[in-house]
C-alpha cells in the first residue's frame, strides 16, 4: 500500500511539474535620425525602424541542449536592414511562451519579455496566457554584490563556462545586412541560454525564488524550487514570526531553504518597534 501511495505521489508531482522555459533573444539595432551634437540620448529626432527580435534561443528545464530559431527560418525571409519582418518569428515565440509556466532569463524581465510583448502588441498577436518570471540578473542584484551583472561576468564569477562574444556589431551587420553568419550567432545565443540555466541552478540555496513549485502540485512534501522538487529535505531549525513559530526546511539536493506552515495558530503579536 505504501509503495503504491509513493508512486501516486510521484505521478502527481510529474504531471503538475511547472514547465520552466529559459529564453534569450537577439535583436536588430534600432534605426533613427539624430543631430550629431554629442547629446546622444536627447538628440534623437525620430525612430525610423524599431529594434526587433531576430533570433530566439530557448530550452525547457529537462532538455539537454538549447535550441533556436531566427528570421531566416521563416517564409519570405530576405536579408537587408529594411527587409526585417519579425511577425512570423514573434508568433512562434508567442506559442512558445504560451506553453511555459515559468520564464527564466538573464535580464529577461526587463528586456526580452518586454521586447516580445511590444512586438505582440505591434502585430496584434494575442498576448500569452500568462506566466511567472524569474530574472537571474534581478535575483543576483538583490542578493550578491558583484562588479558587474552582465551574463559574461556573472558566469565567470560563478565558474560557469561560457563562450565569448559572437563578435560585436560585425556579427549583427553580417546577419542583418548580408544574411550571413546566422549559424554563428545561434551558437552563441544557444550557449547563453545554457549558461543562464546553469547560473540559475547554481544560485539555488542563495537567492529567494519568486515562484513556488508547490503552488502547481498543491502538495507540501517536496522542495519548492521549480527546477528541483526533490523530496529529500531536512528540518533546519525554527523561525519566529509575528504569527507564531514556523519550521525551517533545507533541500538536500539543491540547497533551497523554505518555511513550513505555522506550528500552532498563536494569536498575532501586535508589536512593532517604535
Ligand atoms: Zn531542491
Amino acid at each position: 500500500v505504501k509503495e503504491r501511495d509513493i508512486a501516486r505521489q510521484k505521478d502527481v508531482l510529474e504531471s503538475r511539474r511547472p514547465k520552466v522555459l529559459y529564453v534569450d533573444i537577439e535583436t536588430s539595432y534600432a534605426v533613427g535620425t539624430f543631430w550629431g551634437s554629442r547629446m546622444w540620448k536627447t538628440d534623437i529626432l525620430d525612430v525610423i525602424q524599431e529594434s526587433m527580435p531576430i533570433m530566439v534561443g530557448y530550452m525547457w528545464e529537462g532538455d539537454k541542449k538549447a535550441r533556436s530559431f531566427c528570421l531566416k527560418d521563416f517564409k519570405g525571409y530576405k536579408p537587408g536592414l529594411f527587409n526585417i519582418d519579425d511577425k512570423a518569428l514573434a508568433e512562434r515565440t508567442r506559442d512558445l511562451l504560451n506553453e511555459a509556466d515559468v520564464v527564466v532569463g538573464q535580464n529577461s524581465q526587463s528586456f526580452d519579455v518586454r521586447m516580445l510583448m511590444a512586438r505582440f502588441w505591434h502585430h496584434r498577436i494575442p498576448a500569452p496566457d500568462g506566466f511567472d518570471q524569474e530574472d537571474t540578473k534581478i535575483r543576483a542584484k538583490k542578493t550578491f554584490y558583484l562588479a558587474s551583472y552582465k551574463l559574461k561576468h556573472m558566469a565567470k564569477f560563478a565558474g560557469v563556462k561560457q563562450k565569448t562574444d559572437p563578435g560585436g556589431i560585425r556579427a549583427w551587420d553580417d546577419v542583418i545586412k548580408h544574411g550571413t553568419g546566422w549559424e554563428n550567432m545561434s551558437k552563441y545565443c544557444r550557449n547563453d541560454v545554457e549558461t543562464t540555466r546553469e547560473l540559475f541552478l547554481s544560485m539555488r540555496g542563495y537567492v529567494k525564488s519568486k515562484v513556488i513549485a508547490n503552488l502547481f502540485t498543491r502538495k507540501p512534501y517536496h522542495c519548492p524550487n521549480v527546477t528541483c522538487m526533490a523530496r529529500d529535505y531536512q528540518k533546519a531549525g525554527r523561525r519566529a514570526t509575528k504569527t507564531g513559530w514556523k519550521q525551517k526546511f533545507v533541500c538536500m539536493v539543491c540547497g533551497t531553504r523554505w518555511l513550513g506552515a505555522l506550528e500552532k495558530d498563536d494569536s498575532k503579536l501586535n508589536i512593532t518597534m517604535a
